[in-house]
């Protein structure tokens, strides 16, 4: 590590203490961009980086409630507007009992690579609440979103600040959040995207993080003459992006055989066919269940708990050839990493948010693996976000088929710039680095373009 991360970091880590994760992600980014500072001694010098990692502004207020038995709760909630230079802000809500400063500021500024990346005008942000939407009755979570927006509804807008669904926020919340901002704005915009289809939303929008995840991994095959047909993949994970993972996945001939929740993961050695994915998702989704009960009903499958304190995840420990991390952040240690090398995995796709802690990105960098690292590989989800804007914007919507195939595009567009960034700044085939330079260029361009403010 060079003198001037050292520094960095020290100054990060002085000045936002107790946040593990946003240091974390600020240190993966500047080590990316030592190589292109050497190059670019401009950035350096006019702050450029030490401007990104500080938040535009951060906004956090209280979120009192009343559920349905009359009892007052009060939550926290969030949105950090991380960096408008080259759209406006842009990023999901994420409503889960982890969720705190450090971990939204990791997450917004992950954003702001990633939409960069995507070759959309998007800046980026994320908030969210410490909310637990899990076990609650529809009525609760629709009086917490109504509260939630009750105050989040000052700072957001079209062409200000657009927040999306993450972890514990789907169609369900988007919708009980985007009609009290209407109520309370007496106005019909696309300030939320990941809306219903009859109401704003976009076709592919809920696919498009699974789908951009599972694209990325095949472009990444590509560059070796190879396809998804045949492989066997671990996915982690049973939400939205896990499930649309595994379905695009059975679509381009691979085998999917795990799955898992915050409890525990199911192997299913025959492999998570179409009719058995159609069973998860109405459990994940209508029942809101657990993925212990597949094995209920598929009785070759085995469930194993997980103890997230254990010193690795058994998920990652069977032999497969791609891996999709799914779930959440920090969920591959260097342990998991080395199982997934040794059982022979050579393709990792993040569709969760730095789901791989530093060490296990060594192993994989490395090995020489085709890694592709969250912020390029999941920015399908975004990358469908922005055009649910361009098509609330036009009061128009695309075919399915229109959506896909601008998604397809994006990916292999933001592929081509991971590969062709990596390669010009001397490190071939580190998707980390292309996707960190790459997408910190395009936003260091019109920092220094718009002057320091
Ligand atoms: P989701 O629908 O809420 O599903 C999250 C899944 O991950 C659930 O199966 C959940 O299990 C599991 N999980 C959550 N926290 C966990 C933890 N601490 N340990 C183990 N498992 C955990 O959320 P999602 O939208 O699929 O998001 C998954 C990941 O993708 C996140 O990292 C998110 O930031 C990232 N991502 C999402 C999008 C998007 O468009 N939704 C876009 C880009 C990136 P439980 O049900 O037990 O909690």
């Amino acid at each position: 590590m060079s003198d001037y991360v050292k520094d960095l970091m020290s100054i990060v880590k002085a000045k936002h203490p107790a946040e593990p994760e946003f240091h974390q992600a600020v240190m993966e980014v500047a080590e990316s961009l030592e190589v292109c500072f050497e190059r670019h001694p401009e950035y350096r010098s006019a702050k450029v980086l030490e401007r990104i990692i500080e938040p535009e502004r951060i906004i956090i207020f209280r979120v009192p409630w009343v559920d349905d038995q009359g009892e007052i709760n009060i939550n926290l909630g969030y949105r950090i507007e991380m960096n408008s230079a080259i759209g406006p802000y842009k990023g999901g809500l994420r409503f889960h009992p982890s969720v705190n400063l450090g971990i939204l500021k990791f997450l917004a500024f992950e954003q702001v690579f990633k939409n960069s990346l995507t070759t959309l005008p998007m800046g980026g942000g994320k908030g969210g609440s410490d909310f637990d939407p899990k076990g609650k009755s529809d009525l609760k979570i629709m009086r917490f979103c109504q509260a939630f927006m009750g105050e989040l509804f000052r700072h957001i807008g079209p062409n200000t600040d657009v927040p999306a669904g993450d972890i514990g926020v789907g169609g369900r919340e988007i919708g009980y959040m985007f009609g009290m901002y209407k109520k309370l704005r007496n106005e019909f915009t696309g300030v939320l995207t990941g809306k219903g289809l009859n109401w704003g939303g976009s076709l592919i929008r809920p696919e498009a993080t699974g789908y951009g995840a599972v694209y990325f991994a095949a472009e990444m095959l590509g560059t070796q003459n190879k396809t998804l047909e045949g492989k066997k993949c671990l996915v982690s994970g049973s939400g939205n992006v896990a499930q649309y993972t595994v379905e695009k996945i059975l679509e381009l001939g691979g085998k999917v055989l795990t799955l898992s929740d915050s409890n525990g993961y199911i192997y299913d050695e025959e492999g998570i066919n179409a009719e058995k994915l159609a069973f998860v998702m109405e459990m994940k989704n209508v029942r809101r269940g657990r993925i212990k009960e597949y094995t209920d009903k598929y009785k070759k499958a085995v469930y194993s708990p997980i103890d997230p304190n254990g010193p690795f995840n058994p998920l990652w420990n069977h032999k497969a050839d791609c891996a999709f991390p799914s779930a959440t952040q920090n969920e591959i240690n260097a342990k998991d990493a080395q199982n997934l090398i040794n059982n022979g995995v050579f393709v990792v796709s993040e569709g969760a948010n730095m789901p791989t802690t530093p060490d296990g990105v060594n192993i994989f960098l490395d090995k020489g693996i085709l890694y592709g690292p969250g912020k390029a590989a999941n920015a399908g989800g975004v990358a469908v976000s922005g055009l649910e804007m361009a098509q609330n914007s036009m009061r128009f919507g695309w075919t399915r088929d229109e959506v896909d195939n601008r998604l397809k595009m994006i990916m292999h567009s933001i592929h081509k710039t991971c590969v062709d960034t990596s390669e010009r700044f001397g490190t071939p085939g580190n998707y980390v680095n292309g996707a960190n330079i790459a997408g910190f260029l395009k936003v260091a361009d019109a920092m220094m373009d718009q002057g320091v403010v």
